[in-house]
């Protein structure tokens, strides 16, 4: 599996999203991702089901330390006691010491950055998140985190896909030293079923929805956490990094964003 280093950590560029997830569906699909070697879980308070995620890790028998672990605290729940309330729940519930990774989930106006920020890096301090970042952060607001707040953050999990890929969004991160994690990568199936990125893929014998995974992880600092639910779908997911797209099909892929 590839790797993004940033900032001294070796994340696994693929990971597998959980949201829409739930119950036995959930369980099976982390237990299957694990089985076929995902390393790298993202799920969140509001998903609701981080005891299924807990679970499925646990019963893998793969050790903890070997899984990127990351969960969010949601919008109503940032000022600091709601948030490390929310945190040591999240951790209840997947049944870990800690996460890798702790997220903003969305920005809000109901709590002051700093006193979030401020929270977030006390739970670091604990050992309950190894690290901590943002999403759906704005290159302004990322900004602020960093340069007014001082705050010390791994990534910002934002939209990021074919038809949606602003060059700030991942300049802003990659300007901190940060990764920039793209979620709904395939554009929520849209790319899945897209015919120029079909044939993209008859030339490496790929599918259109591994051509738009592939174009993302190829970009620095970038990584991908695609749901999947069917074992069919969550392989052809991981298959991704046996091949390069040659420069004039990156250049195709990316103008579709434009
Ligand atoms: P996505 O991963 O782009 O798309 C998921 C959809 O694509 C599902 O319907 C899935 O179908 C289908 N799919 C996946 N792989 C496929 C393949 N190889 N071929 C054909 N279809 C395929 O969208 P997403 O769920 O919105 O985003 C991914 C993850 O990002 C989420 O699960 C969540 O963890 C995270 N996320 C975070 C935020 C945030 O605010 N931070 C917001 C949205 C999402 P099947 O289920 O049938 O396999």
């Amino acid at each position: 599996m590839q790797t993004i280093s940033v900032k001294g950590r070796s994340v696994p560029a693929l990971g597998l999203g959980t949201w829409a997830l739930s119950g036995r569906q959930c369980y099976d699909a982390v237990r299957a991702a694990l089985e076929l070697g995902y390393r790298h879980i993202d799920t969140a308070d509001m998903y609701g089901n981080e005891a299924e995620v807990g679970r499925a890790m646990r019963d893998s028998g793969i050790a903890r330390d070997a899984i990127f672990l990351t969960t969010k605290v949601p919008p109503g729940k940032l000022r600091a006691a709601a948030a490390r309330r929310a945190a040591e729940e999240s951790l209840r519930k997947l049944a870990t010491p800690y996460v890798d990774l702790l997220l903003v989930h969305w920005p809000s106006s109901e709590a002051p950055l700093a006193e979030t920020l401020d929270a977030f890096a006390a739970l670091r301090r604990e050992g309950k998140a190894r690290d901590i970042g943002v999403s759906n952060f704005s290159p302004t607001l990322l900004k602020e985190a960093v340069e007014r707040h001082g705050a010390d953050l791994l990534c910002n999990q934002v939209e990021y896909h074919p038809y949606h890929a602003p060059p700030a969004l991942l300049a802003a991160a990659r300007g901190y030293g940060m990764m920039l994690t793209a979620y709904s990568p395939v554009a929520r199936g849209r790319a899945a079923g897209d015919r120029a990125l079909a044939a993209i893929g008859r030339k490496y014998g790929k599918s259109a929805a591994q051509v738009s995974l592939r174009w993302l992880v190829e970009q620095d600092g970038v990584s991908v956490i695609p749901k999947a639910s069917s074992r069919l779908h969550l392989a052809e997911n991981m298959a991704i990094f046996d091949f390069a797209l040659a420069p004039e099909d990156r250049a195709a892929v990316a103008a579709m964003a434009a």
